[in-house]
This record gives C-alpha cells, sequence and structure tokens, in this order.
C-alpha cells in the first residue's frame, strides 16, 4: 500500500485524492486547517508547515511527498527530502516561489517575459518605473495568489500610493514591478514531466481573469498551432531546467501574436480541471503516476472543453447536469467572498455544440458575463 502525502489541504489535494483512489492510493494530508477540504477524502495531520512534529509525523507516514500549495517554506521541503522522496524536487519550488526568481530564469532558458525589475526600496520603485514605464504592476515576490499582493500604477503619480500599499513587504517577502502587458489572450500550459524525464502536455488553454482570479479556461485554446507549439517548447524547456517532476503550469500572454511568460505554477492547477472530464488523462492522475515513477498517461482531449469557476457560493447544479458533457465539482467549502468553492466543467464534441451549452448554462444560471468571453472565443 502506497501513501502519497501531500503538503496543503486544499480542492488540489482533494482532486488528487480522489483521482488516486483507482490507484489504490492512500493519502495524507498535511494542512495548518482542521477543516481543509481534502480532509473529507483523506486523513490528515494538522499543523504548521514550519512545526517540526507535524512535518516529522507526516514524513514517518508517508512514501512520497508532493504539495497541492505552493507556498511551502523552502527550508520545510528541504528537511522533508531528506527523510522521504520529494516532487517536485524544493529547488524547483524554490524557483517558482520566487516571482525575480522565475522570470529570471524564463530570461536565462530564452523564454520572453514582460520588462521586470526588483524593487528593494522606494528608490527603487522610482527608478524601475523609469525604467519600465507606465502603466506597470507591483507585486510582492512570495507569497501572491489569485491576484493578491499586487497593486497597478497607471502613472507615477501612483507611486506613493503603490508603496503605501505593499512597500511595508519590500522587507518581508520582497517586491517586483512589472510591465503592465496589454495582452490580447491569457493562456496557459499544463504539462507532466516524469521521473524518468518523459515530457506530456495537454493541448494549450485559453484563461479569462476576473479580479486577479480565474474565471473560465478553454481547451483547445483557439490558436494557430505555431503558437501552441512554442508554447510547449517553453514549458518543455523549463522542466528540463528544474529537473522538474510532476504536473506543472506556465501561465502566459499573448501580445502581439508573441509570447510572454507570467509565471509557473509548480503543482496542478486551476486552468487544467478540465482534464478530469476532457482528456484522456486528467493533470490530477498524471502527476500521482509522475512523482510515483509510473508510466505516464495520454493527454490527448476528448472533444472541446470549457471549466467555469465558482467563485464566494457554489449556484445550482441542475443547469450543468441537465447537460450531456456537464460535469460539476463541489469542494464542500463553506461559501465566502472570493473562495473557489467549486467548478463545472463542459464539454463537446464541436465548437457550436460547447457554445450552445455554455449560453444555456450562463444563461440559467445567470452567469451570462461569465460564459460571454468564451462564446466569442468560440464564434
Ligand atoms: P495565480 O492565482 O494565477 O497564482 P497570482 O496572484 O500569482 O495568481 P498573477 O498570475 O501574476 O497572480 O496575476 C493574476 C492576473 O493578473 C493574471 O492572470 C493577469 O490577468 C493579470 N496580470 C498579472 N500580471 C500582469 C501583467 N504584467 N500585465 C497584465 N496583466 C497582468
Ligand atoms: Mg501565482
Ligand atoms: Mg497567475
Amino acid at each position: 500500500m502506497t501513501t502519497v502525502g501531500i503538503l496543503g489541504g486544499g480542492q488540489l489535494a482533494r482532486m488528487l485524492a480522489l483521482s488516486g483512489a483507482p490507484l489504490g492510493l492512500r493519502f495524507l494530508v498535511l494542512d495548518t486547517a482542521g477543516d481543509a477540504c481534502a480532509g473529507q477524502f483523506a486523513p490528515m495531520v494538522v499543523g504548521d508547515y514550519t512545526d517540526q512534529a507535524a512535518l516529522a509525523e507526516f514524513a514517518s507516514k508517508v512514501d512520497v511527498a508532493t504539495f497541492d500549495f505552493e507556498n511551502v517554506p523552502a527550508e520545510s521541503a528541504q528537511w522533508l527530502a531528506q527523510r522521504v522522496p520529494v516532487f517536485p524536487s524544493p529547488r524547483a519550488l524554490a524557483v517558482a516561489q520566487d516571482r525575480l526568481a522565475e522570470k529570471t530564469l524564463f530570461r536565462e532558458l530564452g523564454i520572453p517575459v514582460p520588462q521586470f525589475a526588483d524593487v528593494p526600496t522606494r528608490e527603487a520603485l522610482d527608478a524601475a518605473i523609469a525604467a519600465i514605464g507606465t502603466p506597470c504592476i507591483l507585486k510582492t515576490r512570495r507569497l501572491g495568489y489569485d491576484g493578491k499582493g499586487q497593486f497597478r500604477l497607471k502613472s507615477a503619480a501612483d507611486a506613493d500610493a503603490a508603496w503605501a500599499a505593499l512597500g511595508a513587504q519590500a522587507a518581508t517577502v520582497g517586491l517586483i514591478l512589472e510591465g503592465f502587458v496589454r495582452f490580447e489572450r491569457e493562456l496557459s500550459v499544463v504539462a507532466v514531466r516524469g521521473r524518468d524525464g518523459e515530457f506530456r502536455a495537454w493541448p494549450l488553454t485559453e484563461n479569462w481573469h476576473v479580479d486577479g482570479v480565474l474565471s473560465a479556461s478553454l481547451a483547445p485554446a483557439q490558436t494557430d498551432a505555431a503558437l501552441a507549439d512554442t508554447a510547449h517548447a517553453y514549458a518543455r524547456k523549463l522542466a528540463e531546467a528544474l529537473d522538474y517532476v510532476g504536473v506543472f503550469a506556465l501561465e502566459l500572454f499573448c501580445r502581439d501574436g508573441e509570447l510572454l511568460a507570467n509565471e509557473l505554477a509548480p503543482r496542478v492547477h486551476n486552468s487544467g480541471h478540465w482534464t478530469i472530464e476532457g482528456s484522456e488523462t486528467s493533470q490530477f492522475q498524471n502527476h500521482l503516476r509522475a512523482v510515483l515513477g509510473l508510466p505516464l498517461g495520454d493527454t490527448r482531449m476528448l472533444g472541446t472543453a470549457c471549466m467555469l469557476n465558482w467563485i464566494g457560493q457554489m449556484p445550482g447544479a441542475a443547469p450543468v447536469l441537465a447537460e450531456a458533457g456537464g460535469h460539476w465539482h463541489d469542494y464542500g467549502k463553506s461559501p465566502r467572498a472570493g473562495r473557489k468553492v467549486g467548478h463545472a466543467t463542459l464539454r463537446a464534441g464541436s465548437a457550436n455544440e460547447l457554445a450552445a451549452a455554455l449560453a444555456r448554462v450562463g444563461q440559467a444560471l445567470g452567469r451570462d458575463a461569465q460564459v460571454a468571453p468564451v462564446i466569442e472565443r468560440l464564434g
């Protein structure tokens, strides 16, 4: 009996556990919150990620460890890695935890990035604004997610407000200034690399965000094949450079037909949730296969798929369940503003059928605005 340990017990851990059940796997989740939603399907150790006793108990009970939460302190990941195999490696995790380190690596690998600069001080912010221009975005280097820890500057006159919002964090998690990219599209590559170096990627996905939080994903992205090939080549180069094991997502902006890398998520990713029903092998299943050294599954698509995120509270399931290709995921969380509580995936045999299903669901749930950009793209 193999036990997979997961650091972090949110919906990603929950979907990993659900996906691993047919493989006969056991799971153990470490989370700071006793009511973490993965705990409904897996035993838990409750404790802080820096708590030696909790880490020691976790390490003693698992055969391999992986992450649902990318901000586990690098030292904790390293401590664990001395006791049990940890995938992805603490080094890959450390790079992906720091926007400055990841963007520097992207650039070294020849992967284009938005303009960026380290901002250790207030003076450095002025210098960075002068160098990069406006509009731009000040972000924390570490610990940001769902658009948190970001401040958008329209002009240099916003520097004081930006510093008031985030300046205190320059000395703790660090700050980075990025040029604001007027992109036509946001895309992501969700890919997996095995312990033996085998690399597979799912078709390129297009993503729409609202207030910095993912709202909808469409796969395959309606782009030309050359763009998808370039995106996949970037993902592969990155995975090889980091000797990455497991699933990851590379978030990309497409501006004037060119790709710019935004960030690397060192884990299964929200923009890959459609793979549960939309692909021969889901990202969750392939992540488990990768970290266990099992053969990777085929990443081909089964039709066209759109994932809709449910933020704050769950809508009624019936309109989605009434669709032939409708699939429902309720993470079992209590409602809270801005919280990811569930998602739906609609799968269809053609773009037209998918657009029609999205229109029906959007109308029935009063979510026309959420489905509109996807329907427009499906044309
Ligand atoms: P995630 O939940 O994806 O981890 P995050 O908090 O790490 O989010 P980012 O991915 O950096 O944050 O930013 C969230 C969203 O804000 C992006 O998906 C994009 O829509 C927008 N955004 C971020 N950086 C830029 C930029 N430089 N130019 C334009 N838009 C941006
Ligand atoms: Mg992020
Ligand atoms: Mg992001």
